[in-house]
């Protein structure tokens, strides 16, 4: 049962009133009748000594262990020969008393120690009187009496402060006992001998006693140089053991707990405070009474204020300023800055108040205990250093997500303890679009609001990633197999599909997604992550919202990766290629200009076609400057070909993308600036796909391009879902009717119907129309006879390297002029050497 502080003061109490009944008791009886030995020493006389004796303390230290040794005993053992039991009793209580108030003793502890007093000394009495009998204090059984009777009473003594401290602290503490019986028992019995010792001479020789007074005198001066040399010497040991001690912390918090149990264990104090002064952010003020360390509010009392200058402060006496009385404190300087004040008070009475010497033992220890704090500081700043850095690698600083790293830590993890766990990687249809049109800020509230709504998702935190640019990943744990995971993931493409809104603006984004599946589509978290990565890639080249990875499609997928990072390298170091596709007018094949088309030859995979990497230069966002590298070749060559042709037009190809970038028409004006040539020398081919994905800010970038006086045609015309009536609102000039129609034209009704209606309708547009797919003669003638204005095909030329297109362009050129008018125009289409 736990005992409230009452319940134990009160059973304190009631134990120290027993004991001083139980020395009435044997003062009322078996030492009532005991005589008081003639003539002697008067009781009062031993008060002064006794008072004496409890404040005069010798610390001596053996081996590792330092004994307190007082000399109660040696008035004791004269009390017990020349006083009766009553004068011993009164004189031991009262003069121990005084000792005890001089110490500053009060209260119960007082009224304790008093009622014990009084019990040892009438037991010392009672004992000593039955042992010795009627022999002779100073005959050798008087002696021994002596000896034995001080050795009981010690160990009494001992048990009944064992009580009080298990009263006190509720824990049976073996040590008083124990000193009692060793180190204790030594000292008593040398004080009894003294005692004796005196009782012996003043018997039969007391001008002797002026001998023993000259050796005592004599121990006194060597003990207080014994104490000066013992002290200094332990001083620099507990120095030692508290920089070691604090040196092997790191902690500024474990540090500064050191710092205040080693400050207050070394100067002997009951209380340490440790006030670290706040610079930026962490004021703190720890307090060390007993074995707590508590956190105090920050005050700094006006007493410190010389500590906090940097000066030490040795305080003996409480003035008005308050604070605690007999106290030190110490600066705890870092570069010559005070950060810290150490202070240590509360000194147990027998150790004296603090000295000088304690004052510069205090300044060395502050000093080292400042370079280990200030070490731990650094440590903690650095540890958090590195906690934040670790932080950044491994999360998004935009939407605060996990990152791909991360992510591959956590689906390891997952995987280890869930094996049937689903990766969907999620890709936000439409978002570069929304960053495009609206600006970044847009672009990142949609990225994090599609975080949010796939972390409300994910019970896990960790299982939601942000992969990079608009692509998420997202955990699915416990599916059971993969169509459980497809209508999870279903449910995910929902939440994610939900139209954003901001100030006012319904932005319509949505997820196109793909699935792998733990175990039956691998159990490497890499390997997943790169599958459910494909799938979503032939998501959104198939343009359904979902795809689940598929073992077929798998091998593209590698190459598509694969390919996608040669590409960057590959633009970069000039091995794309541009080669040029003639264009002539069918009736009299008369050369119009050329189309550029790129070309890469991959040094492993060999001739990769504009079809497989356009998008993925699209998709890794290295359009831009390969539309600038075939645009600057084209005008170059171009500008050569003027010279052969005058009026030679060249015909560049512009994706998907670069049509929403808003730098486009700039880009081109500078091409054709550093070429040397005019606007209307180049045309640009746009496809009608490109055009509708975003008409609105698509049609900006047509209008730049045509303010400038560039030709813009729409490629691959029929393909798309739109018709020819929309071509109104764009401000192009050519059609080209894609080869998809012209090839079969010939053989074909329904194609030569589309194609024969498109010209048609691109004339009465007023736009020039172009077939491409021209692959014979015949179709060329029907294409004439259509009144197609340019054709394009194999069978006018293959596309050409530059100087391959250069020797044809030069014979072409020339045979033109030579067969001119009026001969037939089938003539100039003789050749197929270039097929
Ligand atoms: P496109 O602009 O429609 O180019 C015409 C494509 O048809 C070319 O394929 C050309 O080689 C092919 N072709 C030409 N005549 C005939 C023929 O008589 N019969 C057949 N069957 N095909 C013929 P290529 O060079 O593989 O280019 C494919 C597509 O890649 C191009 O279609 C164009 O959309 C794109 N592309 C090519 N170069 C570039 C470029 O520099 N930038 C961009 N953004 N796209 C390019
Ligand atoms: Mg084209
Ligand atoms: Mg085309």
């Amino acid at each position: 049962m736990a005992w409230h502080d009452r319940q134990r003061s009160q059973a304190i109490g009631v134990f120290s009133v027993t004991l001083a009944a139980c020395a009435a008791l044997l003062l009322a009886g078996p030492l009532r009748h005991l005589a008081v030995p003639p003539g002697a020493l008067a009781w009062w006389m031993l008060i002064p000594v006794f008072a004496g004796a409890e404040l005069v303390v010798v610390h001596v230290q053996a081996r590792r262990e330092s004994l307190s040794v007082s000399f109660a005993e040696i008035p004791l053992v004269i009390g017990l020969v020349y006083l009766g039991p009553l004068g011993l009793v009164g004189a031991r209580v009262l003069g121990s008393a005084l000792g005890l108030l001089q110490r500053r003793q009060s209260g119960l502890k007082l009224f304790f120690n008093t009622s014990m007093f009084a019990l040892e000394a009438s037991l010392a009495a009672t004992l000593y009187h039955l042992a010795r009998g009627s022999a002779a204090p100073s005959s050798v059984r008087g002696l021994v009496s002596a000896l034995a009777t001080v050795a009981v009473t010690d160990l009494v003594s001992a048990a009944a402060v064992t009580v009080v401290v298990w009263l006190k602290v509720g824990e049976y503490d073996e040590g008083v006992l124990a000193e009692a019986v060793t180190s204790g028992l030594i000292a008593a019995l040398t004080n009894t001998s003294v005692g004796l010792l005196v009782v012996v001479l003043v018997d039969t020789r007391p001008a002797a006693l002026m001998l023993l007074l000259a050796v005592v005198a004599t121990l006194a001066v060597a003990y207080r140089g014994y104490s000066a040399l013992s002290r200094g010497h332990a001083d620099l040991e507990s120095l030692y053991r508290f920089t070691r001690r604090v040196q092997r912390e790191e902690g500024t918090e474990s540090v500064a707990e050191i710092v205040l149990r080693q400050a207050r264990d070394v100067l002997g104090a009951e209380i340490a405070e440790l006030i670290v002064l706040p610079d930026d952010d962490d004021g703190l003020h720890l307090c060390l009474v007993h074995e707590e360390v508590r956190t105090q509010p920050l005050a700094v009392e006006a007493w410190l204020g010389p500590a906090r200058d940097g000066h030490a402060v040795l305080r003996r006496e409480n003035t008005d300023t308050g604070g605690p009385r007999d106290a030190l404190a110490a600066p705890l300087e870092v570069d010559g800055a005070v950060v810290a004040v150490l202070v240590v008070y509360g000194r147990p009475h027998h150790l004296g108040p603090f000295t000088a010497d304690d004052l510069r033992l205090f300044e060395s220890l502050a000093n080292h205990a400042s370079v280990s704090l200030h070490k731990s500081r650094l440590v903690n700043q650095l540890r958090k250093e590195a906690q934040a850095q670790e932080y950044v690698s491994l999360h998004d600083a935009l939407t605060g997500l996990p990152n791909r790293l991360h992510a591959l830590r956590a689906l390891r993890a997952e995987l280890a303890t869930s094996p049937n766990t689903a990766v969907l990687v999620l890709d936000l249809e439409g978002f570069t679009q929304v960053n495009d049109a609206f600006g970044y800020a847009t672009g990142d509230h949609v990225l994090r609001e599609a975080g949010r709504r796939l972390c409300a998702l994910a019970p896990v935190p960790g299982h939601v990633a942000r992969l990079g640019n608009d692509e998420f990943v997202i955990f699915l744990c416990d599916v059971v197999g993969p169509r459980d995971a497809e209508r999870r993931a279903q449910e995910v493409l929902g939440a994610v599909g939900v139209p954003f809104t901001l100030n006012q603006l319904t932005l319509d984004v949505r997820g196109r997604a793909g699935l792998a599946v733990a175990p039956a589509h691998g159990h490497d978290a890499e390997l997943l992550l790169q599958r459910a990565d494909a799938a979503m890639y032939a998501a959104k080249r198939d343009h359904v919202t979902l795809r689940v990875w598929d073992p077929v499609t798998e091998g593209d997928n590698a190459r598509r990766l694969l390919l996608m990072g040669h590409l960057r390298e590959a633009i970069e170091t000039g091995q794309l290629e541009v080669y040029y596709q003639a264009k002539v007018n069918p009736r009299t094949g008369a050369i119009h200009g050329a189309e550029a088309l790129v070309r890469w030859e991959h040094p492993d995979h060999g001739r990769v076609s504009p079809e497989e990497f356009i998008p993925l230069a699209e998709h890794a966002g290295l359009v831009e400057p390969l539309t600038g590298q075939v645009l600057d070749a084209a005008l170059t060559q171009c500008a050569l070909w003027r010279a052969t042709v005058p009026d030679f037009a060249m015909a560049v190809n512009v994706s998907a993308r670069s049509l929403l970038d808003p730098a486009l028409p700039r880009q081109v004006q500078a091409a054709l600036a550093r070429a040397g040539l005019p606007a209307q020398a180049l045309t640009l081919e746009i496809t009608e796909t490109a055009v509708m994905t975003d008409l609105d800010r698509a049609l900006v970038v047509l209008h730049g391009i045509d303010a400038l006086g560039v030709k813009l045609s729409i490629d691959d015309f029929g393909t798309g879902q739109s018709s020819l009536a929309y071509l109104k609102v764009l401000p192009v000039h050519e059609v080209k009717v894609d080869k998809s129609f012209v090839l079969a034209a010939a053989s074909d009704s329904n194609d030569a119907a589309i194609v024969r209606s498109v010209i048609n309708l691109g004339h009465t547009l007023g736009l020039r129309v172009v077939a491409e797919g021209v692959e014979d003669d015949q179709l060329r003638r029907l294409l004439a006879s259509w009144d197609c204005d340019i054709v394009q095909g194999y069978f006018i030329g293959r596309p050409l390297p530059a100087d391959e297109f250069t020797v044809w362009l030069t014979e072409t050129s020339r045979r033109l002029r030579i067969t001119a008018r009026p001969r037939p125009v089938r003539a100039n289409f003789s050749t197929n050497a270039t097929l």
